[in-house]
């Protein structure tokens, strides 16, 4: 048995700012995941110029240097380009920061590798390869089960912050989380080689049926290969991520710019899936007696754009301090920790919002096929305020 101020159950991009966090407060903390690294994450892979904001807020210049100088790196000069049910294209203007391009891909299991990389060792106690499976309250400390290999270690923290990604396990043991269908998306991802029309690099959403309000993805990745994948609501499928594979080669086959792109494509992976928790509601917990949640556990994925990473690293951040203020007083009581509840409010609400109602909307063509159109209507309001609101939603 082992203990520690602080537990950080996943070592992700959220569970990783966290721990740098704390470290550069001197918290003592451990930091455990269940796979070792590099590990796999179904992920779209791109980021934009809000990763490098974050990792600028978590004052972190030299891993924002890393990822830029990367081998894995591959920078889309030429952004995003968003398709509508018809194959209309909308390029939006997205900022250009350091570095010079709107958006950039790299692949996660590299990105999560380094981003781990810069975890302060001195000051944590990283365990790869351990799996918590049980938490449970012991006096004034929460005690963690974990599996590692064939053994059962424990160690006792005064703090859990709950980093495991969608589908949470801390938030369902110590929050009582109960799954909201409609805020669970089922995605799956797979490589390719020698994807048609990326001669000027850039990544591609395709918000068509039947995935709406769920899109297509195409990400070229630095080393020629790309990673297309889908999304869609969990409902959709009867929660059956068994139909991914039948719904992707639907979605391809219903659309003939999309059978251009793939005609000489060569798949090389197995389509993996995915649950996505795109929450962002006012009424998804965030903290607890003990606990905090950051990350894809607290449901900060964007639910229009799919884009998670950036608010991970933030909320880490975020988490980090809370903690820090609950060390130094002693209390680590829900009333006390709500406060954290209210800092991603502030941060991510109006975002989440516009977003929740945009792909209300969004459920069929006519909205998407309006943004990406060329209807005289459509330039005529292309200035009104819905599409300024999109535009800088996009802008990431
Ligand atoms: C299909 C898809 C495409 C996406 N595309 C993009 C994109 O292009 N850009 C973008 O910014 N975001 C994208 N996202 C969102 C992004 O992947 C997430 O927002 C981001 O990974 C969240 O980071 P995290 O650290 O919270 O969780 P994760 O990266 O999921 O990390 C959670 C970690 O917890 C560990 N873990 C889980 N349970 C346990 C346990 N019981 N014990 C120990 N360890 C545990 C896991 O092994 C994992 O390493 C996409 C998501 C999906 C599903």
């Amino acid at each position: 048995m082992s203990e520690t101020d602080v537990l950080i159950v996943g070592a992700g991009p959220a569970g990783v700012a966290a721990s740098i966090a704390l470290s550069q407060r001197g918290i003592a903390h451990a930091l455990i995941d269940r796979a070792l690294f590099p590990r796999n994450k179904v992920d779209g892979n791109a980021f934009g110029q809000d990763l490098l904001a974050a990792l600028d807020r978590l004052n972190r210049a030299d891993i924002m240097q890393a990822l830029l100088a990367s081998e894995h790196l591959l920078a889309c000069a030429d952004g995003a380009w968003l398709f509508g049910d018809r194959g209309d294209r909308y390029q939006p203007s997205l900022a250009k920061g350091v570095g010079q391009a709107p958006i950039y891909t790299m692949d996660r299991q590299a990105m999560d590798a380094l981003l781990l990389s810069f975890v302060d060792r001195s000051q944590v106690d990283l365990r790869l390869g351990s799996e918590m499976v049980a938490l449970q309250q012991e006096g004034d400390r929460i005690a963690a089960v974990l599996k590692v290999d064939d053994r059962t270690e424990v160690i006792r923290a005064k703090l859990v912050i709950g980093a495991d990604g969608a589908r949470s396990r801390v938030a369902s043991i110590l929050l009582n989380r109960v799954e909201d269908p409609t805020d669970l998306a089922l995605t799956g991802q797979t490589y390719y080689r020698n994807v048609a029309g990326f001669e000027q690099p850039h990544i591609e959403a395709h918000y068509i049926q039947p995935l709406l309000p769920g899109f297509l993805f195409i990400a070229p990745l630095a080393q020629g290969l790309f990673k297309v994948g889908l999304g869609t609501r969990a409902d959709r499928l009867g929660n059956n991520a068994t139909q991914l594979e039948t719904l992707f080669n639907q979605a391809i086959a219903a659309k003939p710019w999309l059978q251009d792109r793939f005609s000489a494509a060569e798949r090389v992976t197995d389509l993996e899936a995915w649950p996505m928790t795109f929450g962002g509601s006012a009424g998804l917990a965030r903290s607890g007696d003990r606990v905090l949640l950051v990350g894809d556990a607290a449901g900060l994925c964007n639910p229009l754009t799919g884009f998670g990473t950036a608010k991970a690293i933030d909320s880490g951040r975020m988490a980090a301090a809370v903690a820090a203020a609950a060390i130094a007083s002693g209390q680590f009581d829900r009333a006390t920790l709500a406060g954290y509840d209210r800092d991603l409010q502030r941060a991510f609400d109006r975002e989440f919002q516009f977003s929740r109602r945009f792909n209300r909307w969004n459920e069929s063509p006519w909205l998407m096929n309006f943004v990406t159109g060329r209807s005289i209507p459509r330039r005529l309001l292309s200035a009104v305020k819905v599409a300024r609101r999109w535009q800088q939603l996009v802008e990431v």
